[in-house]
């Protein structure tokens, strides 16, 4: 085994060789351990192992697993946190992380432009059992002040929001939050490991659906919550081995696979969509171009402090000529997918008001700004010039 937490290397170098684990038979690529459980020497060494389990032991695959645990320390070692128990998808993450944390009585408050499931979860699971939630936009940072309570417990928000792209100042609602004694839990995946810097900025603990940019070739579901390893093995994990939330091996070893190429991939992507964002901009077919890379994004000079001037891998376009524009823009496109992941290889196209965020009533996604013009454009891997072209014509092709 690799013990890398301790390491000086730079994050390309972490995302290759992190948490490598070799067996006996010295392969090169992570090997993927696929089993439920895991053979004792004698009964005493099991017991002793339930007493307490080592770093390099294991029990059953619910509680842990070698391809697990290299996908597990490959993603802390990046993120600069302590410790990380991997999850079946990003809903088992966030639902990880604030369950494990919270009790009734608790309060919390959160940013009320969020994915729908997450939403889900603060609206209709966290409140069920007695956890008051006030919601308060993200952005604007006097309404977190006025919201936080001394009986504010958690603070929870995405720091890049779905689909309206709003960032949020981690280290400024770090701070309004930490004040109060409250913990920080940042949904992570629209600014990506590759760009955000969530932990050293104030987050305590920031989740991940790997589903996303991790995987980035849309092929498993899985998800992530880092943290201090207190919180991690004290709060997480027994909520977390319990409950049945965890990563299976094949999907872990999947996202390792995924980690080696995540910098290049999501650079790439991010590059492709500021050359799109600008190509685009001032199109007669859109009322907004709206990409936190863009000069004239609200946020922009926040993106440049907080996320290195990068505007991430997704795009929303609102279409002037609403509902019907949008369908006839997504129907025209020739090289995107019309679907609803992000973060893939394949450029996605998707009509938020009536899909990822359908559920919605009317007036809350007027209040989101998911109009029924809002198409999220998720950038793939393909050659910029095609995307600009195919994007061109699907727009001239359009009513409105
Ligand atoms: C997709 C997504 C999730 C949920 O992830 P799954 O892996 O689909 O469960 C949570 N938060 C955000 C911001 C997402 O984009």
């Amino acid at each position: 085994m690799n013990d890398t937490k301790d390491s000086n290397w730079n994050s390309r170098t972490k995302l290759v060789h992190g948490g490598t684990r070799r067996s006996q038979w010295g392969e090169v690529s992570e090997a993927i351990f696929l089993t439920q459980g895991f053979v004792y020497d004698s009964a005493e060494q099991a017991e002793a192992r339930f007493i307490e389990t080592g770093p390099d032991e294991f029990i059953y695959a619910r509680y842990g697993n070698p391809t697990v645990a290299m996908f597990e320390e490959r993603i802390a070692a990046l993120e600069g946190a302590e410790d990380a128990f991997a999850t079946a998808s990003g809903m088992a993450a966030v639902n990880g992380a604030l369950t494990s944390l919270l009790k009734a009585g608790d309060h919390v408050v959160s940013a009320r432009a969020l994915f729908g499931s997450c939403l889900y979860i603060l609206e209709n699971i966290l409140t069920r059992f007695g956890v008051e939630v006030t919601s308060v936009d993200g952005t604007d940072l006097e309404q977190w002040r006025a919201a936080v309570r001394p009986d504010t417990k958690a603070v929870f928000f995405e720091s890049m929001s779905n689909p309206t792209l709003e960032v949020i100042d981690v280290a400024a609602v770090a701070e309004i939050a930490h004040a109060v004694g409250a913990t920080v839990v940042v949904d992570n995946v629209f600014s990506t490991p590759v760009f955000s810097d969530a932990i050293a900025q104030g987050a305590d603990v920031v989740v991940y659906s790997a589903t996303k940019h991790i995987d980035g070739q849309g092929r498993v579901l899985g998800g992530v919550i880092l943290g201090t390893r207190d919180f991690i093995r004290g709060t997480v994990e027994p909520y977390m081995k319990h409950t049945g939330g965890s990563l299976s091996p094949f999907n872990a070893w999947t996202l390792l696979k995924g980690l080696e190429t995540i910098s290049l991939r999501v650079n790439a992507q991010a590059e492709t969509a500021l050359q799109i964002a600008t190509a685009l901009q001032g199109h007669p077919k859109l009322a907004r171009t709206i990409y936190p890379g863009l000069a004239d994004h609200a946020q922009n000079a926040l993106v440049q402090r907080q996320l290195g001037g990068k505007g991430g891998t997704v795009l929303s376009l609102d279409l002037k000529g609403g509902k019907e524009a949008a369908f006839a823009f997504l129907n025209a496109l020739t090289i995107p997918v019309i679907s609803n992941n992000l973060g893939d290889a394949k450029s996605i196209a998707t009509h938020p008001a009536t899909t990822t965020h359908q559920r919605l009533p009317d007036d809350q996604k007027v209040a989101l700004g998911i109009t029924p013009g809002l198409v999220r454009f998720s950038v793939g891997l393909e050659d910029p010039e095609d995307l600009i072209a195919d994007l061109t014509q699907a727009l001239d092709a359009c009513g409105g």
